[in-house]
């Protein structure tokens, strides 16, 4: 495209240039052949029209001359030759003159018709002069009349003269051709000029057309479009070296950043939807987030006012969530977290709203008309509660978990969504207070509950973490021999305002809020170091929670703490129940042999109150297996239990199990118990828990009683 390595400024100048010098040219060759016509124009005015009027003068005064003479010729008397004379003198004079004044006309240049005439001329006047000598007076004009020459030679002149204006003319004839020629050849040039500068002109214009407008035209179409939003719009000319050139670059460069300007701006829009997305949905399972759900409600409850419908908000909260999390790996936690929202998604109804409120916490959010949401609500709890309880399948690893659900109803339970996510919240509370795996409805007092609850666990902690939980001893009796050969370890707590509180309280309460770890160990240790006082043949038994046999390092953590407490294992006794043993049995079954092959022994607990399984006395290897007390305090009124207890000692007795029974208050279940083999026994009869040093004190008596004995 580019031919021209010129700017456009430098080409519009020459061709501006060569345009000038064409029409300055033009006018010059004009103003020429102006001048060249003008001055033929002026000879042939002044000169040639004088000349011939001069020579029309002489003419005329030679013809004069002439008659003058001829009136000397005829004159009769000698007056008129001499009056004739006089005027042939004048005539003559102004002949010269005449004469002289026409040569001066045409002394530069040479002509042979003014030679021939003044030649004639000077002939005929000197022939006349010769005439006027020969003949002075009238007598010898008589004479010599008829004999006169003269008049020949002033035909001669008088021809000269007609010659000489004929000459004259075609002379102005020439002239005046040279000068139309000269007009002619000055139009010729005239319009060869003309002709060349116009073809410039055009040519001039089609350039621009070509080389200026066209490309403009074409780069405001392309801005254009770009305008219009078409980024993949291609800047034309840009690789031009001119002005047009520097333009399209400066454009190109404008399209460019148009276009990153456009990109940044895509995607700042789509940075924009994604955080809208993200602010609306939970990123792990999908679900909507807490924001959703929450202004879902504010929409429902607007509905719920109107009084065109009612309801229910459930929040499931996942059972004991954080162990897999933190034992099996995030990875593992959030595949469990999205089954449970695919099957939260399937257990709830179609228009139902489930969200994820944050870590392992969903809700459901049901609409429905008034006077059903509650059944409604309790079918939906139910189905999630039983979803969720089937067993997870991430490739390899089979999980079991459960959830607890609250529940709020709208209108009842509250009109705006605080209150009603609170009251869910307490209800869910209160689910898993009572068990775990259920669902709860909100019920007034729940909170007021809720909130002693709260502050119970927070001194619980508080006394934990200050040694406030003391352990107490309550003697375990050799049956046979009657000696006390060992102390069940049980904690005491006495709350600065509520006074001593129960076991069957706080241990259940530490174990929910996950700080029965730290309260097992602190008495432990304390119980060790205060048994090491005793004689060396005292054993301990302390109770180890379900909760903590999930722990795979709870043998080792035990066994460190012995160790460093001097204890030796061999006077331990770890005391479980049977629901420690329907989770992970592989951990618990590791636990209980890594335990005993330490030389620490392990009690059943409680057996016969809970599962009172056959395969657990196979499974395990215990070394003991205590009775539960309500058997054997039922046993002094009630034959069944009696029968009961009678049934399990001689069933233990067959396996090698050493009997504990538990709750001997009497002597008389003392007696029986021990008619029927019963190894063991602990209970009121003996003794109640007690401090250290009552426990030091009754060692210290007993031993005494035996050396009485
Ligand atoms: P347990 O392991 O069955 O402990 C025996 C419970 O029976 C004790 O209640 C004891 O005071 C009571 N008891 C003993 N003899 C008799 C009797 O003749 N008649 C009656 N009516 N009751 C008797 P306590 O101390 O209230 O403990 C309740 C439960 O709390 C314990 O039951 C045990 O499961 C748990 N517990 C206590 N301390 C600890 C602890 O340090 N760790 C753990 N994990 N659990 C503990
Ligand atoms: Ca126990
Ligand atoms: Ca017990």
């Amino acid at each position: 495209m580019s031919s021209f390595r010129f700017s456009l400024q430098a080409q519009l100048a020459l061709f501006n240039g060569a345009f000038l010098a064409i029409v300055l040219g033009l006018a010059v060759l004009s103003a020429q052949s102006l001048r060249v016509v003008a001055g033929k124009t002026d000879a042939l005015a002044s000169k040639w029209i004088e000349a011939t009027q001069l020579l029309g003068a002489l003419s005329e005064g030679m013809s004069k001359f002439r008659i003058s003479e001829t009136y000397r010729i005829l004159a009769e008397t000698e007056e008129e030759r001499i009056a004739a004379e006089q005027r042939a003198t004048e005539n003559r004079v102004e002949i010269e003159k005449l004469q002289k004044d026409y040569f001066a006309l045409f002394r530069a240049e040479p002509r042979p018709d003014l030679a021939r005439f003044r030649d004639a001329l000077a002939a005929y006047l000197a022939a006349h002069d010769d005439w006027m000598a020969r003949t002075p007076d009238i007598l010898a004009i008589r004479a010599a009349r008829g004999a006169n020459a003269l008049h020949d030679l002033y035909r001669a002149a008088d021809e000269a003269a007609d010659a000489a204006i004929e000459e004259l003319r075609w002379s102005a004839r020439a002239e005046a051709d040279t000068a139309a020629r000269v007009t002619d050849g000055a139009l010729k040039s005239m319009l060869i000029a003309s002709t060349i500068a116009s073809a410039l002109a055009i040519w001039l214009l089609f350039r621009v057309k070509e080389r200026v407008t066209r490309p403009l035209a074409a780069i405001t179409e392309a801005l254009a479009q770009l305008a219009a939003g078409n980024r993949h719009v291609e800047v034309p000319e840009v690789e031009r070296d001119d002005e047009i050139g520097a333009m399209a670059k400066a454009f190109d460069v404008f399209r460019a950043n148009a276009q990153a300007l456009e990109r940044a701006h895509e995607a700042t829009r789509a940075a924009q939807e994604h955080a809208q997305i993200l602010a609306r949905q939970d990123s792990l399972t999908g679900l909507p987030n807490r924001r959703m759900l929450v202004a879902d409600l504010h929409a429902a409850i607007e509905r719920v006012e109107d009084g065109a419908a009612a309801c229910a908000l459930l929040i499931v909260d996942l059972d004991r969530f954080k162990p897999i999390n933190d034992l099996e790996g995030h990875r593992l936690g959030d595949a469990v977290l999205c089954e449970v929202a695919r099957r939260l998604r399937q257990a709830s109804r179609k228009n139902d709203i489930v969200a994820r409120l944050g870590g392992d916490e969903f809700a459901i959010l049901m609409e429905m008309s008034p006077g059903t949401h509650a059944d409604q609500a309790t079918r939906v709890a139910g189905r999630a509660l039983a979803a969720i309880g089937e067993t997870i399948e991430i490739g390899e690893r089979r999980i079991d978990i459960s959830a607890s659900v609250g529940v709020s109803l709208c209108p009842e339970d509250g009109l705006d969504v605080s209150t009603l996510l609170r009251a869910a919240d307490i209800a869910m509370y209160h689910a898993k207070r009572d068990g775990r795996g259920l669902f709860r409805f909100f019920e007034q007092g729940m909170d007021e509950e809720l909130r002693r609850r709260a502050a119970l666990e927070s001194a619980l902690k508080k006394a934990i973490a200050a040694g406030d939980i003391h352990p107490y001893y309550q003697p375990l009796v050799d049956l046979r021999d009657n000696r006390v050969y060992g102390f069940e370890v049980l904690s005491r707590w006495t709350h600065e305002t509520l006074g001593p509180m129960a076991p069957d309280v706080f241990i259940p309460l530490a174990e929910q809020i996950g700080v029965i770890g730290g309260l097992t160990w602190s008495v432990v240790r304390r119980a060790c170091r205060e048994a090491l006082q005793w004689d060396a043949q005292v054993r301990l038994s302390v109770n180890i929670s379900p909760v903590q046999l999930e722990d795979p390092l709870l043998a080792s953590r035990l066994l460190a703490t012995l160790e460093e407490e001097a204890f030796p294992p061999s006077r331990l006794d770890v005391e479980i129940t049977e629901s420690a043993l329907v989770g992970d049995v592989d951990t618990a079954r590791a636990t209980l042999a890594a335990l005993q092959a330490e030389g620490v022994t392990i009690s059943l607990d409680d057996f016969g109150s809970g599962y009172s399984s056959l395969y657990h006395l196979r499974a395990f290897h215990f070394d003991k297996v205590k009775i539960d007390r309500s058997f054997v305090l039922a046993m002094q009124h009630d034959e069944e239990s009696g029968k009961i207890v009678d049934a399990i000692l001689s069933l233990l007795k067959h396996l090698g199990v050493t009997a504990v029974a538990e709750g001997v208050e009497t002597a008389q279940a003392l007696r029986r118990l021990a008619e029927h083999g019963c190894e063991m026994g602990q209970g009121f009869y003996f003794g109640k828990a007690m401090p250290a040093a009552d426990a030091a004190r009754l060692l210290r008596s007993r031993r005494a009683d035996r050396r009485v004995a």
